[in-house]
């Protein structure tokens, strides 16, 4: 077993962790100063713009994109220690690389189902950086956990659907630049299969009846990096027929799709902010006394280092061994292995952040330091793109079924 880098992948990390040192850590600070000048929290930052540009004259654009026409064709394996790298800095590292979620898991969406009229209207300005997309399918009154469940309908009327229902959580929908909608609809709910009773279709924001209500809140914060996570309603919202993705009766396999490559970048990018709370914990530890000694000189400190360590090796191995299988046998292939990392991973990480917090003292929840921030994330993703526990049964039940 080779557990190297291949040329390519070393040259653009070694690119990357150049372009991350120059220009995106020195932006966290500028972005936040000039947010604080906007005159909406949610419009993008000057410095975003600049950063975009940057990577994108450096070749560090779209290396999500395993397709070689639209993206940069990196297989899984050669783009997970890039993801990785990126989560270094979630709030700015992805989007400089037009990398960020949820414009990646919509981009592959388009590229794979959409047809050329779609491609054209809203994948090319998408992988261009130029507009943002929002998925919507999470809805108030539903456990949404179980996309079944979904009640908004989604009606032909001669050569156009109305789409009607309410959506919350939807990532990137507070961001004016956001100009599309991926929506999940049932177009046959009463269909005898409950598989083949959902579509997705393109609703454009400014379609009459579309109203982008309130931001949601996570831990009472704003995510107004990410575009923050809106309330939206679609009120009797007419789209073009054309505007339907793949075949009615397709979102269920579409959304299947859409999740596996989206929850390895997910992975690999919490293990980069996992290292970056490592980092910010071994900085402190030597560098601030107490009791007569430093932080580092505790053999507290010393076990929740070296369990950090530990757990960052060894998600990391299962992530890259994910990876690995998904280019081999397929998406399908590494079901099993992609919902292991969907459950381990999170939580490691929440449990290495929480440490590096208790660390930094009241600093760890402050604004001074990225920790909270950091923590709000990776603390979300045990429930966002499917709870843990519908993982776990799964997985679960998998295991079983050799025993049965
Ligand atoms: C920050 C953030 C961003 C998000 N972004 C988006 C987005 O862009 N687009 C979008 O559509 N959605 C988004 N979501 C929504 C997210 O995908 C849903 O919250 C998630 O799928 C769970 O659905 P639910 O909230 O309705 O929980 P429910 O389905 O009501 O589940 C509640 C709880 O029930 C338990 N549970 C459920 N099923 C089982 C089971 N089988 N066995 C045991 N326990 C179970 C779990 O503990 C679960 O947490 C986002 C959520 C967050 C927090």
């Amino acid at each position: 077993m080779d557990f190297a880098f291949d040329a390519r992948t070393e040259e653009l990390r070694a690119k990357l962790l150049a372009f991350m040192d120059e220009y995106v850590y020195p932006a966290e600070a500028v972005a936040e100063e000039q947010r604080a000048q906007l005159a909406s929290p949610w419009d993008t930052p000057a410095v975003v713009e600049e950063l975009k540009a940057e990577a994108r004259r450096q070749g560090l654009w779209n290396l999500f994109l395993p397709n070689t026409e639209y993206g940069a064709g990196l297989t899984n394996l050669q783009y997970a220690p890039l993801a990785e790298i990126t989560g270094r800095s979630p709030q700015l590292a992805p989007t400089a690389l037009n990398c960020a979620a949820p414009d990646t898991g919509n981009m592959e969406v388009l590229s794979q189902f959409g047809d050329e009229q779609q491609k054209k209207q809203w994948l090319e300005p998408l992988l261009a950086g130029e507009i943002r997309s929002a998925f919507a399918m999470t809805e108030p009154e539903v456990a949404s956990s179980d996309a079944t469940n979904i009640t908004t309908y989604i009606e032909r009327d001669a050569d156009e659907y109305v789409v009607t229902g309410r959506k919350w959580y939807i990532s990137g929908a507070m961001n004016p630049d956001c100009k599309i909608f991926i929506v999940m609809g049932k177009t046959d709910p009463d269909g005898e299969d409950i598989r083949r009773q959902q579509s997705m279709i393109l609703v454009p924001r400014d379609t009459p009846g579309v109203t982008v209500k309130r931001a949601m809140q996570v831990f009472g914060y704003e995510d107004h990096y990410h575009g923050g996570h809106a309330e939206v309603i679609f009120d009797h919202a007419r789209v073009p027929a054309a505007n339907l993705i793949g075949e009615e009766g397709g979102g269920f396999a579409i959304a299947q799709a859409r999740l596996g490559p989206g929850r390895i970048h997910h992975c690999m990018r919490l293990i980069g902010m996992a290292e970056r709370a490592i980092e910010l914990m071994c900085r402190r530890a030597v560098s601030r006394t107490a009791f007569g000694k430093a932080l580092a000189q505790q053999g507290v400190v010393h076990n929740w280092i070296a369990d950090a360590r530990v757990q960052v090796e060894q998600l990391r191995l299962l992530v890259l061994k994910t990876a690995w299988l998904m280019d081999t046998v397929g998406n399908r292939g590494a079901h099993t292995e992609i919902q292991s990392i969907k459950i381990a991973t999170p939580r490691a990480v929440v449990d290495i952040i929480d440490r590096a917090i208790q660390l930094h003292g009241a600093g760890g929840l402050s604004q001074d330091f990225p920790l909270a921030e950091l923590y709000a994330g990776a603390r979300t993703l045990m429930i966002a793109d499917g709870p843990d526990e519908v993982h776990q049964r799964s997985l679960a039940r998998r295991e079983l079924k050799r025993y049965a």
